[in-house]
Formats: structure tokens, C-alpha cells, sequence
């Protein structure tokens, strides 16, 4: 184009969609989705504008959110169009081509390691993917701040911007126009195109319009007056008979059909034709919604795209009102507890009054349940305050409340069903145990978001206890299979008051430890924590069901009340080593030995390097070495 300005791709923009235009991938098919879901994305953002202000909606068609489906044979493109918020000239600029997401070289990693193609939504790069159908791409767009503009590229480490003085004005949002390979011919097919709307996009909360060839019935011209006549005068003839007889006679309807077609001719036309009942599935009641459904809601909510692994769909009533969907995915997302604490909360939606208002609100969802997708939509928010305004609400305190609670309950269940069915397992009972997936839900979850368990244990003071219940550990008895605080607890000896643990670097680390020696021979269960959060979180866990936790590597380790006679024997002991532990001190010269002494904490070992009681443990120190944390 004349005047175009070019500009250059970033370097891992221009690498990601090298890749994937040269991807032989099969699934082209998501390219469609993710264009889809940027459209709804844009319209739930200018829908979000209107609110605070009406003009930015525009009038007449303007106002339509809609997206638009169509095939153009003289250009032959495939073309999307949405009336959403559009792009700014420096907005197609950024978003498309010049600034990497942070995504963007972790799913080109991913993808160097034979990734799946199929994730590239969740990595804020889903735009690309349209490369895996087209060779040419144009992308025109109207902000209401700006001008029209196209963007264009043939994905060959460049792209141009020109002011559009080719198109129609869009009025506002964005048309992209996708120039199909010659390999990707088959999704200029209507057909091909609605099937996969259907299949993806179904609970897009826009409607979503295919234009395609319609066979339609038109009345042949002179008979259609007569025809119509008739078809009155039989109607309330058919009446009367019904009343009298009540009941159809079959056979003449079938006449009444046959004479029908006669008055009119089929017509191929070109029509809109709406893919997507886009009503809220989360106004339906529960026992309306098929497990299908709620799990296709959940991948056009989440930007997953497996299964989630557990869901919970309520009604709040009361002072506050809401409905809500609640997902647990089956996978954390590859980037979840990597700064963990810089990171936007954006797995749940808050709509109010079915209006999409932000994915991004702390105040819905405590952090460390993040991992949490899904919706709230509640009658009683204002709706045209501004976020800042919404974000003050005391009703949000409410619906956070009662989410935390919803989740917990959710994840208890599937804890519950555990050790229901480990009880079963152990004692040989088969009869009503839940079924295998059931019985393995809670496994999986602790796999994927155990830490999450964890950090709410330091973070939320008042489910803690809740939480301890959730937790998951190995144990000198243990073996390989994760036990809980409770099963420790029906184990502890005789006379054993406290809950002992030991961290290290790996169970065998831990499991060789001279600091075990005493405690095992007692036959006491020792809990071996190997996660680099486990010491943050025994700081915060000071008890269990009444039973202290203690650190079996620190010095003030007592294993039960001693007798008279044993602490006589201490005594003798520590008089006829003193010039021993003297010596010893002053041999190692170290400002780090606080002290040496006679302990009766080891059984064979003969002596041992210990921290203070209020030291960090060495594991501790280990840990903030590495700055793993
Ligand atoms: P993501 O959707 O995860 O942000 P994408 O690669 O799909 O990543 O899109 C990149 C960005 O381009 C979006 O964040 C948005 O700002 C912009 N964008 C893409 N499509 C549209 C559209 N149809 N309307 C407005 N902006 C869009
Ligand atoms: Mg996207």
C-alpha cells in the first residue's frame, strides 16, 4: 500500500510465528477460537466503557455487540469481524508485533520441546495462531479515539500499518481478513466453519452470526395469494374438526404439505445465521446443565483446554445476591507459582447484571486460590460506577466470603472421597465406593496445586485449620503414598505429645538423617518435608489438633518428660565431658557454633550439627541460599 509505514516484528514475535506458520500441526482448527475470543474479549470491553459512559457505544448497528462470520469468494478470505473496543494506530502497533508478551518465549520454549500448539491461548500469544491457516493477514480496526487503520503481514518478520481508505468504515471494532493458505482451503467452508463455533464457542456471551447459504422455501408469485387464503380457511376449518374430534388426522396432513410445496419454489439466499444460544449458562439451574456443558463453559471461560477437574455452580441469596460458577482446571497453568506474588488474580470473571466488568479483581478471590476459573455475577453491584468505586463495595467482601467457603468445600470433597476410599481399599470393601475417577481427584489435585494449600495456610488465618486437614505429607511410615495430619495423628505412640517433622533437600536426604535416630527408635512417625515452602508454612502451622509440631533438627528437641534417674544421668554425663565440649569449641573458632554439648538426642550416630531454638534450620538457610523463594 502506498504511505504504509513498515515496521518490524520483536524478535521472539517474529521466531513465535516462524514456527507457526511452518507448523505442520493438525489442529489448525484453533485459530478460529482464539480470534473469537479476542473479539468477545473486545466487546466485553467496550461494553465495560458504555457503562460509565453511553456514547462510546456509537448508535444504530454500532451498538450490535455482535461477531460476524463471513466468506468472501472475490477476495478469497475468511473474515471476523466484531464490534468491539478496536485498536488504536498504536495499539496494533503494540499488541500486534512490537511488544512480546511474557508468554511469548515461554510458549516458544514449550513448543521447542514439542509443546501442544493448542495451549497458545493461555501463553497471551493466541493472535499468531491464525498464521497456521493464513499466508496473509489484514487487520482492520476503528477505535473511537482513532482513525480507521489496516494492519498487514505475511508473517515474514514484518508488517505495515496504512490509515484504510479501501474498506467500509466499521463504525467501531475490528475485521480481521484471513488469506487461507492453499493447504487450509477447507475452512472456506461454511459448514466446516459452523461446526467449529459450535464446538468452541458456544458459550461466547456474544452472538455470533455465520453468513452462509440458505436453502429458503419462497411463495411461487401468482399462488401465493390464493395459497395463502386457502391455508386460513383450512386452518379454522382444522380447528373446529380438532375441538369436536381431538384429535390429528395424519394422513391429510401429509396432503395438506404435498399441497403446500406446490405453492412455493426453493431459493438459495445468503443469510445470517446464529451460531450461539448466548445465554448466561450460569442463570440455568444446575440441574439443567449437562456435564458437557459445564465443561465447554469451561474452556471458553478459562482458556483451557482440558477438562476441568472439579466444579461447583450455586446461588447466593441473602443481603447479597450472586451466581456463581466455580472451577477447579485439572493442570496449573506452566507459569502459576512463578512470581507468585506479582502476579494479576485473572481466573475469575465478575460480571453484574450479566455484564462483563473485570477478570482482574483481588477483592473477589484470595491470591493463593487464584488458580480458581470461572464466574460471579451478582444483582446487587452497582453497575455504571467506576472499578475503583466497585472495588470499596462491602458487598465484594460478602461474595469473596462465600467463594473462599464454596472452593474449600469443593476441595474437601474431593479430600473426603480420598480417604473414603483409601479406608475401603484398606479394609477390602468394595460396596458404594466412588468410582476410580472420583477416588483419584484429590491426588491430582495435590500434585498440581498442593502449594497452594500450603500458601493458604500462611496467608489465610482463618481457614488455616481447614487447610492443615488438606495437606498432604510423607512420613518415616509413610512409604511412598502421601498421608494426612489426621491418619499421623491416629498413629502417634503412647506418651508421643508432639507432631515431629524434618525438611530437607529430598525424602532420602531427610530419611538418612542423624536427627531421626532417637525419634524413630522411639517408633515415632516423623513427617519429611522436602517442598521448599514447607518450613515457611511450619512457621505459620504452629499446632495440629492440639499437638505441637517439632522440628526434629533443632535443640530444644525433648522426646517425653524425663525421670529422676535419667536426668541424673545427664547431669554425670555433661560433668564428665566438659573439658570435651570446652575443647571442642574452642578448636572450630567459629562465631556460628553457639554452643557444644552432650545430647541424648542420637542413638548411633556420635555427634551431630543442630540449629538453635530460634535459629533458622539448616534446611532453612539452604533454601534462602538459593534464593529458591
Ligand atoms: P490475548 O488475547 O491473550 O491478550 P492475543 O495474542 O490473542 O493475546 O491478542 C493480543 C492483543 O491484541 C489483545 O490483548 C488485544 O489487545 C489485541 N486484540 C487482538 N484481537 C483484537 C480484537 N478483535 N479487538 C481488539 N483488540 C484485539
Ligand atoms: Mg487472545
Amino acid at each position: 500500500r502506498s504511505g504504509a509505514e513498515q515496521f518490524a516484528f520483536q524478535a521472539e514475535v517474529s521466531r513465535l510465528m516462524d514456527i507457526i506458520i511452518n507448523s505442520l500441526y493438525s489442529n489448525k482448527d484453533i485459530f478460529l477460537r482464539e480470534l473469537i475470543s479476542n473479539a468477545s474479549d473486545a466487546l466485553d470491553k467496550i461494553r465495560f466503557l458504555s457503562l460509565t459512559d453511553k456514547a462510546q457505544l456509537g448508535e444504530g448497528e454500532a451498538a450490535n455487540l455482535d461477531i460476524k462470520i463471513w466468506l468472501d469468494a472475490a477476495s478469497r478470505t475468511l473474515n471476523i469481524r466484531d464490534r468491539g473496543i478496536g485498536m488504536t494506530k498504536d495499539d496494533l502497533v503494540k499488541n500486534l508485533g512490537t511488544i512480546a508478551k511474557s508468554g511469548t518465549s515461554a510458549f516458544l520454549e514449550q513448543m521447542q520441546k514439542g509443546g501442544d500448539m493448542n495451549l497458545i491461548g493461555q501463553f497471551g500469544v493466541g493472535f499468531y495462531s491464525v498464521y497456521l491457516v493464513a499466508d496473509y493477514v489484514e487487520v482492520v480496526s476503528k477505535h473511537n479515539d482513532d482513525k480507521q487503520y489496516i494492519w498487514a503481514s505475511t508473517a515474514d518478520g514484518s508488517f505495515s500499518i496504512s490509515e484504510d481508505t479501501e474498506n467500509e468504515p466499521l463504525g467501531r471494532g475490528t475485521l480481521i481478513k484471513i488469506h487461507l493458505k492453499e493447504e487450509a482451503q477447507e475452512y472456506a467452508n461454511e459448514a466446516k466453519l459452523k461446526e467449529l463455533v459450535q464446538r468452541y464457542s458456544e458459550f461466547i456471551n456474544f452472538p455470533i452470526y455465520l453468513q452462509a447459504e440458505k436453502e429458503v422455501e419462497v411463495p411461487v408469485e401468482e399462488e401465493a395469494e390464493e395459497a395463502k387464503e386457502e391455508d386460513k380457511a383450512e386452518a379454522e376449518a382444522e380447528e373446529e374438526e380438532e375441538e369436536e374430534e381431538g384429535a390429528e388426522d395424519d394422513e391429510e396432513e401429509t396432503k395438506e404439505e404435498a399441497e403446500k410445496l406446490k405453492a412455493t419454489r426453493k431459493e438459495k439466499r445468503m443469510e445470517w445465521e446464529l451460531l450461539n444460544d448466548n445465554k448466561a449458562i450460569w442463570l440455568r439451574k444446575p440441574s439443567e446443565v449437562t456435564e458437557e456443558e459445564y465443561q465447554k463453559f469451561y474452556k471458553a471461560v478459562s482458556k483451557d483446554y482440558s477438562d476441568a477437574l472439579a466444579y461447583t455452580h450455586f446461588r447466593a441469596e441473602g443481603d447479597v445476591e450472586f451466581r456463581s460458577i466455580l472451577y477447579i482446571p485439572s493442570f496449573s497453568p506452566y507459569d502459576f507459582y512463578d512470581k507468585y506474588y506479582e502476579k494479576a488474580q485473572n481466573g475469575l470473571k465478575l460480571y453484574v447484571r450479566r455484564v462483563f466488568i473485570s477478570d482482574d479483581m483481588k477483592e473477589l478471590i484470595p491470591r493463593y486460590l487464584s488458580f480458581v476459573k470461572g464466574i460471579v455475577d451478582s444483582d446487587t453491584l452497582p453497575l455504571n460506577v467506576s472499578r475503583e468505586m466497585l472495588q470499596q463495595e462491602a458487598a465484594l467482601k460478602t461474595i469473596k466470603k462465600k467463594v473462599v467457603r464454596k472452593v474449600l468445600d469443593l476441595i474437601k470433597k474431593m479430600a473426603e472421597t480420598e480417604v473414603k476410599c483409601k479406608d475401603m481399599d484398606e479394609k477390602g470393601e468394595t460396596e458404594g465406593k466412588p468410582s476410580e475417577k472420583d477416588c483419584g481427584q484429590y491426588g491430582k489435585f495435590w500434585e498440581q496445586f498442593g502449594r497452594s494449600i500450603k500458601l493458604g495456610i500462611i496467608e489465610d488465618t482463618t481457614h488455616r485449620n481447614r487447610l492443615a486437614k488438606l495437606l498432604r505429607v510423607y512420613t518415616s511410615k509413610s512409604g511412598d503414598k502421601l498421608t494426612t495430619l489426621d491418619e499421623y495423628v491416629s498413629r502417634m505412640k503412647e506418651g508421643q505429645k508432639s507432631i515431629y517433622y524434618l525438611a530437607g533437600a529430598s525424602k532420602e536426604e531427610v530419611a538418612s538423617s542423624p536427627h531421626l535416630e532417637r525419634l524413630l527408635r522411639k517408633g515415632y512417625e516423623v513427617i519429611y518435608f522436602t517442598d521448599v515452602l514447607d518450613e515457611y508454612v511450619m512457621g505459620h502451622l504452629l499446632d495440629y489438633d492440639d499437638k505441637k509440631f517439632v522440628n526434629a533438627s533443632k535443640d530444644d528437641l525433648k522426646l517425653s518428660d524425663k525421670d529422676e534417674v535419667e536426668k541424673k544421668k545427664d547431669k554425670e554425663l555433661k560433668e564428665e565431658f566438659k573439658d570435651l565440649t570446652k575443647w571442642w569449641k574452642k578448636v572450630i573458632e567459629d562465631s556460628r557454633l553457639q554452643t557444644v554439648k552432650v545430647s541424648n538426642r542420637l542413638a548411633t550416630t556420635p555427634c551431630v550439627v543442630v540449629s538453635g531454638k530460634y535459629g533458622q534450620s539448616a534446611n532453612m538457610e539452604r533454601i534462602m541460599r538459593a534464593q529458591a523463594f
